[in-house]
């Protein structure tokens, strides 16, 4: 057993749930990592011994980022689809065919080297856990290699046959959630930990609630975990139907009734809400109320939804600094949001927080305060600290 000290941690922000702002932060704290695993956490002056030790110089130490939606495994891009967005073309969920024809065409070893490209982009940029979805395959085949692609990289993988209706079945709909619900979902059950859908019926390519339902539900039999895409494009089932069903997570929630947020809040501890700001951004569209969700008790997560269509950015700083000045969120409930409320999410106790017994996933800041991820925004002054020998994406 190896065992490494950090110490000179100027502010140590545990998000342990301790403190009016819940942030549980130590000055001029230390804390001492065994086999990935936090072993101790106290005050610098106390730090036992070490078999290695490095010296963080009075820098900010947080729980790493926790990104819980990104559609990071894709081939192409659609930055002419952005330019065409940026003056004055609506987004309708259309352009997800493009990547789909440029993702069936790409062999694995591209996909492969494409997603570590990308993973590294992340984990520069202070990202210690990452789900990722399939969802530009299609085809049993192309989910199936996708998914088996992006669990060498993460364990949070998530089937998303139901991303929209390919066009091969646009005249035969209910073949194609059939085939979601059936086949393909039992060849990618083995490597997926969750099953989500675009429930969306603003999008003639998403599905409807009744579609969503009928292929979340195979995926909860076939023991997966159900996340929803809801309420993005307007208001609409996505979030009771999340609700409804139990799911970790429902993602978007940029629409949501008086009654979508009381659903929320009533299963505060089973459905998290999952904001993802960059969407509004990179699509010019109006932001989720998050200050809302939060008086109200529901329970918030912040993640970047990385993807080549609404949203090509890995970057949870640059998310945090959304949040706080589009979503109402203080400094310190955005930070909550992009670590344990994303932990929580993906129903992990492990990660998210800097509690001894939990993953030693943490993120560095060169700055003296976390205040500075969303005072500064743009500037990368979150990373990981890949010298530890059990630093590792999980
Ligand atoms: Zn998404």
């Amino acid at each position: 057993m190896s065992s490494t000290a950090v110490t000179g941690i100027g502010e140590l922000v545990t998000c342990d749930g301790t403190g009016s702002d819940k942030l549980g932060i130590q000055s001029n704290a230390a804390l001492v990592v065994e086999d990935g695993m936090i072993a101790w956490i106290g005050s610098a002056a106390d730090t036992p011994a070490a078999d290695a030790r490095i010296d963080v110089a009075g820098r900010v130490i947080i729980p790493g980022f926790v990104d819980s939606h990104s559609h990071l495994i894709f081939a192409g891009d659609r930055a002419t689809e952005f330019a065409a967005r940026m003056t004055g073309q609506p987004y309708d969920g259309g352009g997800i065919g493009v990547t789909v024809a440029a993702t069936r065409a790409a062999t694995d070893e591209e996909l492969t080297r494409l997603l570590a490209a990308r993973v590294r982009e992340l984990r520069a940029l202070g990202t210690t856990t990452i789900e990722i979805k399939s969802g530009y395959g299609l085809t049993l085949a192309d989910e199936l290699r996708t998914l088996q692609i992006a669990s060498q990289f993460t364990t949070e993988t998530t089937f998303l046959g139901g991303h929209v209706v390919p066009a091969e079945y646009v005249a035969d709909r209910s073949g194609y959630v059939d085939l979601v619900a059936g086949p393909m979902l039992h060849a990618a059950a083995p490597y997926a930990r969750w099953i989500d859908v675009f429930c969306e019926p603003h999008s003639p390519h998403a599905f409807d609630a009744d579609e969503a339902r009928h292929i979340l539900k195979a995926g909860a039999a076939a023991g997966l975990g159900v996340r929803v895409h809801g309420n993005q494009l307007g208001p609409g089932p996505g979030v009771q139907l999340a609700v409804e069903l139990g799911a970790a997570s429902v993602d978007h929630c940029t629409y949501l009734d008086d009654a979508d947020v009381d659903a929320l809040a009533a299963a505060e501890e089973d459905t998290v809400a999952t904001l993802l700001p960059g969407v509004e951004f990179c699509t010019r569209s109006p932001y989720p109320d998050a200050a809302r969700l939060l008086a109200a008790g529901a329970s918030i997560a912040l993640a970047t939804d990385c993807n080549p269509g609404t949203c090509y950015s890995s970057s949870m700083p640059w998310v945090i600094s959304l949040a706080v000045r589009e979503l109402g969120l203080t400094p310190a409930q955005a930070l909550l949001a992009a670590t344990a409320g994303s932990a929580k999410s993906l129903r992990r106790g492990d990660i998210g927080r800097l509690v001894p017994g939990s993953r030693a996933d943490f993120a560095m800041l060169d700055a003296p305060s976390y205040l500075h991820l969303a005072y500064r925004p743009g500037v990368p002054i979150a990373r990981t600290l890949d010298e530890l020998p059990e630093s590792h994406l999980t």
